[in-house]
């Protein structure tokens, strides 16, 4: 239906708890209209989490739905979903292998010009050159070069190399020093120009350049609009 043509990512009505008798979400709705912005708000405990873990498809809702472009979450298989969604995590896992193929990971055949202009758009590429093997130099969880703000860097990387429609981006809150919070914030401007995106927003900034703001507490949207509107 016409209704479905604007409209990115649709969370519908959802419900969900982890434990039965114990729900966590009591009916979230969230319209996130092409092209939109969304910042998602709330404190300690409200939920945003558990949104972005069922956006992950870690977890199955109880009722309502979650929808991209009208069609379910359910119905697209993971490897499908994985390319028309790009997620950046706060903690992204590294894998064994190295940096240039870290970056690749959404696409291996993916050449190194593209890998590259990845890193430099993420704001990563000048420490990748900076290390004695470069674009070569091996990691893995075990053998973490990275910073926790670097790793974020990697995450934004392995999105932007996937050039995905729709972005889900989980804001770091872990303390980084302010060179680094700089990078992550230039590097995320940078990904969320021109793409639909859904944000847990712990930044101010990213809370004011959102076109819309949705505030959850104790698993419920209790108020939503522009900031001027809040
Ligand atoms: P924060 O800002 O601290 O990360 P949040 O808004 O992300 O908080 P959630 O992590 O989504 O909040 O947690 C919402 C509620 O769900 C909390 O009451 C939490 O205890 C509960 N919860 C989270 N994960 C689980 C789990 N795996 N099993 C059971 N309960 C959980």
């Amino acid at each position: 239906p016409i209704d479905h043509i604007d409209r990115a990512l649709k969370i519908d009505d959802v419900r969900f708890s982890y434990l039965p008798g114990k729900e966590i979400l009591h009916g979230v709705t969230i319209d996130v209209k092409k092209g939109q912005m969304v910042a998602l708000v709330g404190p300690t405990g409200s939920g945003k989490t558990t949104v972005m873990n069922l956006l992950n498809r870690f977890y199955d809702v109880d009722s309502g739905s979650i929808t991209i472009d009208g069609t379910d979450l359910r119905e697209f298989d993971l490897a499908q979903l994985r390319h028309t969604v790009g997620i950046v995590l706060q903690d992204p896992q590294l894998f064994t292998g190295t940096i240039a193929d870290n970056i690749r990971f959404g696409d291996p055949e993916a050449g190194m010009d593209r890998v590259i202009d990845a890193a430099k758009q993420a704001n990563i590429h000048d420490f990748i050159e900076s290390l004695p093997e470069g674009y070569e130099t091996k990691v893995s969880d075990e053998q973490n070069i990275f910073s926790a703000g670097q790793k974020q860097l990697m995450s934004i990387a392995r999105t932007i190399l996937t050039d995905p429609r729709l972005l889900i981006l989980d804001e770091a809150t872990s303390n980084v020093d302010t060179v680094t919070e700089a990078k992550i914030q230039a590097a995320m401007d940078n990904v969320i120009q021109g793409r639909t995106s859904f944000v847990i927003a712990h930044r101010l900034k990213t809370i004011l350049n959102a076109d819309r703001i949705v505030v959850l507490q104790h698993g419920r949207i209790i108020e939503q609009g522009s900031h001027q509107e809040l």
